[in-house]
């Protein structure tokens, strides 16, 4: 299965000139070679590979990476730069989002007859389609943050602190046998509905409050991602035909999925209903983005995004609205596309819940 994915990287060697390339994003490194730890970087050429790493990883190393060796350093770069000259590298490709400007400074001091070449957005596609294991794993850990919701729905009511709601959510799914939450769990009650990013905070829930509750499980890597928004006792009539749009909008845009449909059309779908509602200027945010070894990744479902659906993508589908002053709305479900459509991953149902 690794070789599969490291022959898959390789193809980069070509599509970008180079004779390796560095990989140092975690997540990749973890993808392609079961490296589990905290540092590491991935020196791939066309025959081999080697991983780095120092004495603190060595043995966790050598039982979890398969399909290069394992080299341990005292220093980093003048490691990676004998590598590379054994290689007889002349153009070494690297990651620019995860590589930092002091390490490449030093990369480039001490191997000045190297060109290092930064390698574009391709190359953060390349978990993009996830295999089969992949999927029954981020389907394991959305079941168990969607049950984790469950057992918890009872205690969101009028006198709650968000703060609480989190902290009994992350609890329930680390019960459940999650080994992390995604992300900091966001409960915006009220008012504070209206950032869509608001993190659990000090106030109380109130009778007639919607809280938007975004929450994730991590389990062996791999995270969830799933947005419900309950309603604490009825809601203002306004925000109940809110959530009536949002709702709508994240069906129409589930049942566009399938193989061959342009991301961006597919964010298209969900923008247009909301704006021919009127609420278009309220919804900022792209509909949606990939969830794999990270939280966030490719594909983003945006305006911006090119490309198109492919059977195996696992990405999120989260339209909003956000209104100043009143609340706000998001649901998000976590979906893997199939051959003729997507199924869900994520498991709590998103008619509207008033509790
Ligand atoms: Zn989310
Ligand atoms: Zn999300």
């Amino acid at each position: 299965m690794l070789k599969n994915r490291i022959a898959a990287a390789r193809a980069y060697l070509e599509q970008f000139d180079v004779d390796a390339i560095l990989f140092s994003d975690l997540c990749d490194i973890r993808y392609l070679c079961g490296f589990t730890g905290s540092e590491g970087s991935l020196l791939l050429n066309s025959s081999g590979g080697s991983f780095l790493t120092d004495s603190r990883y060595t043995s966790q190393a050598s039982r979890e990476v398969s399909g290069c060796t394992v080299v341990e350093f005292r220093e980093k770069i003048p490691t990676i730069a004998s590598l590379v000259g054994e290689m007889k590298v002349l153009a070494l490709g690297f990651q620019p989002d995860s590589l930092n400007v002091s390490t490449f400074n030093a990369l480039q001091r001490s191997m000045p007859d190297v060109k290092l070449v930064p390698l574009g957005p391709e190359i953060s596609m390349l978990r993009a389609v996830k295999d089969d294991s992949e999927i029954s794993c981020l389907a394991r850990t959305a079941e168990i943050a969607s049950g984790a919701f469950h057992v918890i729905l009872p205690s969101i009511r009028p006198g709650a602190v968000e703060r609480d709601v989190a902290l009994q959510l992350e609890f329930a799914m680390r019960t459940a046998g999650a080994d992390d939450k995604s992300f900091d769990i966001i409960v915006a009650s009220g008012e504070r509905g209206a950032l869509p990013h608001g993190r659990a905070g000090s106030r109380v829930l109130l009778h007639g409050d919607l809280v938007t509750i975004d929450f994730g499980a991590v389990l062996d890597g791999y995270h969830s991602d799933e947005t419900v928004t309950v309603a604490v006792g009825e809601p203002d009539p306004r925000l109940r035909d809110v959530y009536g749009i949002v709702k709508e909008a994240h069906d129409l845009a589930i049942e566009a999925i399938r193989p061959g449909v342009l991301l961006k059309d597919l964010d298209a779908v969900a923008r247009d209903f909301i704006a021919r509602q009127g609420y278009g200027e309220f919804f900022g945010h792209g509909l949606g983005h990939g969830v794999g070894l990270d939280v966030h990744e490719k594909p983003v479902v945006s305006f911006r995004s090119e490309g198109n659906v492919i059977e195996g993508m696992v990405f999120t589908i989260e339209p909003g609205i956000y209104l100043p002053g009143l609340g706000g709305v998001r649901i998000e479900d976590t979906v893997c596309v199939t051959s003729n459509g997507c199924r869900l991953l994520t498991r709590v149902p998103k008619d509207l819940m008033i509790v």
